[in-house]
């Protein structure tokens, strides 16, 4: 089935692409996750949101949450790790599925993604950014694990039960991750090493672990590898007021558009952007 639209994305950009899609009667889908964005939960007041005087994060949250149930929008929970264009239309890998659809809506926020040295160019050789695609490949072997978001802690449950051992480093506070072969480093992961196939991971303190596989759990893809065709400068994707980017029937909102980093603007964004699609959909 090729979708009208997929949205990649669920903050407020991406909440407000889904609501005008689906009030414009298409057929998408809304890849990222259920819980929605830590950005609008993390927001301890928020003051500037028309319509919500001095909410706080959570509640603007639960009033995104119950729009989007009521309107009977259902997210698709997966990260999306790469974009490629099919000639008349796109695809999209995520996890082990494979989407396709016509227009794509990019709502990804800040890829606030910090690679580490010598990650990138060892990518599909030891490192991976996808749990349940190369799980496997690591059955009974030694792997690190860096995750930016207690969200992803799943997946790093999954691994561990494929492989022996798990050197885990958490990006965030309080990790709940407790498994008799999972070691929860306090040392920062510092780079990846090996030549040609990464091989260990070296720690701040110049020490170094060898292992068979590194996995990157983040909450952004950094947009190089999400979607390498797109015109980005300095970190944001280049839009018109239409918020179409260089490549046709792909559009971009919110803050990964630009400053100001504002709901308000993200939710205007992701409107254009979802009537743009529309427009494109009937030429
Ligand atoms: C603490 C805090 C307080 C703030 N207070 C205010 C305020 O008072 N007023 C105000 O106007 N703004 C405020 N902001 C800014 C506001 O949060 C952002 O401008 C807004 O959330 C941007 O929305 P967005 O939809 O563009 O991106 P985001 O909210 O960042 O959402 C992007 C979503 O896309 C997901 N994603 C990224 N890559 C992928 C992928 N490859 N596949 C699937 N999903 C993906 C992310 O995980 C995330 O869920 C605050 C921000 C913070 C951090």
């Amino acid at each position: 089935m090729i979708y009208d639209a997929a949205i990649i994305g669920t903050g407020p950009a991406g909440v407000s692409a889904a609501l005008n899609l689906k009030i414009l009667d298409k057929n998408f889908i809304w890849l990222g996750s259920k819980s929605l964005s830590d950005k609008i939960t993390k927001a301890e007041c928020i003051f500037n949101y028309p319509g919500l005087a001095a909410v706080t994060g959570q509640e603007l949250n639960n009033a995104f949450q119950q729009q989007i149930r009521q309107m009977g929008i259902e997210v698709t929970e997966q990260m999306v790790n790469s974009i490629m264009s099919m000639g008349e239309h796109y695809a999209l890998m995520a996890g082990s599925e494979f989407y396709e659809a016509k227009t794509i809506i990019l709502t990804t926020g800040v890829a606030n993604t910090v690679t580490l040295p010598g990650e990138t160019a060892l990518v599909g050789r030891g490192v991976s950014y996808c749990a349940t695609c190369d799980g496997n490949l690591y059955r009974g072997k030694t792997i690190a694990i860096i995750c930016n978001a207690a969200r992803f802690e799943h997946e790093v449950a999954y691994l561990a039960n494929l492989a022996a051992k798990v050197y885990y480093f958490p990006q965030y506070p309080n990790p709940a991750v407790c498994m008799e072969n999972v070691e929860v480093m306090t040392e920062k992961a510092a780079a990846v090493s090996g030549e040609g196939r990464a091989n260990g991971v070296k720690l701040g303190n110049g020490e170094e672990v060898p292992v068979d596989g590194v996995f990157c759990l983040r909450s952004s893809v950094a947009l190089a590898t999400l979607f390498p065709k797109l015109t980005a400068e300095a970190g944001h994707i280049v839009v018109d007021r239409a918020m179409a980017t260089n490549l046709p029937g792909v559009y971009a909102a919110g803050d990964c558009t630009g400053r100001p980093y504002q709901y308000a603007k993200a939710v205007g964004e992701g409107n254009i952007a979802a009537h743009s699609v529309v427009e494109y959909l009937a030429l």
